[in-house]
């Protein structure tokens, strides 16, 4: 059995990883693997960066990554975002932008495990929010979990072979079992700007042993220091709002 330890969106928040990956460690994982976003939003990038690039086993590019290399992608931000956007860019030197530039989109792990920051569809960027994104969501997955973030919000979506999708919210500490005849798409949430209204880290444990065997997902919760990393926002110059909203988790 391997035990995946699942991070996402930590959006420059270094103080909110660096508690994650304590925890993790606690929880005894074989392999961490992050779903992108490490940057945008947050006073940090470059000690995201260097945090996820050095634990990480598995690292694929989220939009705001990408929105580094390409600034015509800030058009479709808002101005916060914009601004913390065109702050990271100045912030980063070569070393960080050659290594983003070699993320992949999409990672498979085996038959039955695809990693992807935002859906599995092919040249889509779509948020997986309810029940209708995830029905199209899910023609890109033949099989098998997928595990992906986007949406800063833990939810786990399930497809049986009857045709039947739901929507389960996973909740902290409690296990999520997923049978091998159903197709799964998994949201840990957000390390570093969760919007769920739970201000804490937020991250999952995958249990996963082969295709034909049940997995079980975990989410877990973690506090961490906010008021600092309220602080290093303001040091910065970045706009006060993305200080604000990490206390109200939103
Ligand atoms: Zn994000």
């Amino acid at each position: 059995m391997s035990r995946y330890g699942i991070i996402s969106d930590i959006h420059g928040n270094a103080q909110a990883l660096r508690a994650v990956y304590d925890r993790l460690g606690e929880l005894e994982v074989d392999r961490i693997v992050c779903l992108g976003d490490i940057v945008g939003y947050g006073p940090s990038p470059t000690k995201c960066l260097d945090l996820v690039l050095s634990y990480c086993h598995e690292v694929v590019r989220g939009n705001h990554d990408e929105a580094v290399l390409d600034p015509d992608l800030g058009r479709y931000f808002n101005s916060a975002a914009l601004m913390a956007l065109n702050w990271t860019r100045d912030q980063l030197g070569a070393y960080h932008l050659h290594a983003i530039s070699h993320m992949k989109t999409r990672i498979r792990l085996g038959d039955s495990l695809l990693l992807v920051h935002d859906t599995p569809v092919l040249h889509d960027s779509a948020y997986i929010h309810e029940l209708p994104h995830a029905i199209e969501a899910f023609e890109g997955l033949n099989q098998g979990i997928c595990l992906h973030g986007h949406t800063h919000l833990p939810t786990i979506f399930r497809s049986q072979p009857s045709g039947d999708v739901t929507l389960e919210v996973p909740v902290h500490g409690e296990p999520i079992v997923l049978n091998p005849e159903d197709r799964y798409l998994c949201n840990p949430g957000s390390v570093g700007q969760p919007r769920d209204g739970d201000a804490r880290a937020s991250y999952a444990v995958l249990d996963y042993t082969c295709p034909d065997a049940e997995a079980i997902f975990t989410l877990y919760r973690t506090e961490y220091d906010i008021k600092g990393a309220q602080s290093e926002t303001h040091s910065v110059g970045l706009p006060s709002i993305l200080a604000e909203r990490l206390e109200m988790g939103c």
